[in-house]
């Protein structure tokens, strides 16, 4: 094994080790996109269970959005449950209501709405079928770029959920995320290296930068990456730093407010309907 590979192993695997992202008993739904990061997240459990022998489950799905290119999404993520020997669960957003060819007519950005989408669904879905925690791909990165945005933009406590695990609450999932302190380049490195099939292109053509990714976002990476090149370790202390504060943020706030469930659905919301059944309705309305 390269040094690399061994290193980026050893991050993660301590990651999962000291915040306790895996326990016996657990059943974790692992969220595949198709892409090198939630396909690493996958890896690294994977191998983190097989060789601590924890009794668990891990369970990879997709969900499948039904644009003209999900069909290849999929065949990509399959061949990425089949080469860590594990069977697959693959969700159609269309059998939960969802048109994405109409929801693109909106006057909002059809990332915005996909995302909530598959937010949704991720959440729902595998709480439905018994899991314990949902294992996502968001990366060292991914926190770093949102906590400026929130600096920025004067809303510091959003970063109050930046933390590589968050509790179950209510209907709403606990999370895990093994890959907090590398990011998505090491993400890329570490998938070729040990051969694990994913895609290299985006396939959506609503993607400007790369999926969910819009111009300030790019901005961000290339800043990350220009430091991260001259000063080592920059991503870990940022994201120690990062999540210092967001647990300084959540006992400092509490959540005293209790998760309401939606009118319609009966997920977890903050108002009456939900941000999904909202959306669902000006689908329907759409021409
Ligand atoms: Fe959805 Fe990604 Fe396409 Fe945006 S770029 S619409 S988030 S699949
Ligand atoms: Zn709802």
């Amino acid at each position: 094994m390269t040094g690399f590979r061994e290193r980026y192993l050893k991050t993660v695997h301590h990651t999962i080790e000291r915040y306790r992202l895996v326990e016996p008993g657990d059943c974790i739904f692992v969220a595949l996109s198709g892409g090198k990061d939630s396909g690493s997240a996958l890896y690294t459990l994977t191998r983190y269970v097989e060789e601590r022998g924890v009794e668990c489950r891990l369970q990879p799905f997709h969900i499948n959005l039904g644009f003209p290119f999900s069909q290849r999404v999929e065949e990509v993520v399959e061949e990425q449950a089949e080469f860590l020997g594990l069977s697959l669960k693959v969700f159609h957003a269309s059998d939960y209501g969802v048109d994405m060819e109409r929801i693109a007519k909106l006057p909002r950005p059809i990332c915005s709405s996909c995302g909530l989408v598959k937010r949704y669904l991720m959440n729902r879905l595998p709480r439905e079928l018994g899991a314990t925690k949902l294992a996502t791909g968001h990366h060292a990165d991914d926190f770093i770029v949102f906590f400026f945005k929130n600096l920025l933009g004067g809303n510091l406590e959003w970063s109050s959920k930046f933390v590589p695990k968050l509790p179950t609450r209510g209907k709403q999932l606990g999370r895990i995320r093994p890959l907090f302190f590398v990011g998505g380049e090491e993400n890329r490195r570490f998938a070729e290296e040990v051969g694990l099939p994913h895609l290299k292109e985006d396939l959506c053509p609503y993607s400007t930068y790369g999926c969910g990714v819009d111009r300030s976002k790019r901005m961000w990476l290339e800043v990350i990456d220009y430091i991260s090149r001259r000063q080592r370790g920059f991503r870990r202390r940022m994201m120690t730093s990062i999540m210092r504060l967001a647990e300084t943020l959540s006992t400092q706030r509490p959540e005293t407010q209790p998760l309401r469930e939606c009118r319609i659905c009966g997920e977890p919301t903050s108002g009456e309907i939900c941000a999904f059944c909202r959306l669902l309705e000006a689908q329907r309305r759409v021409d």
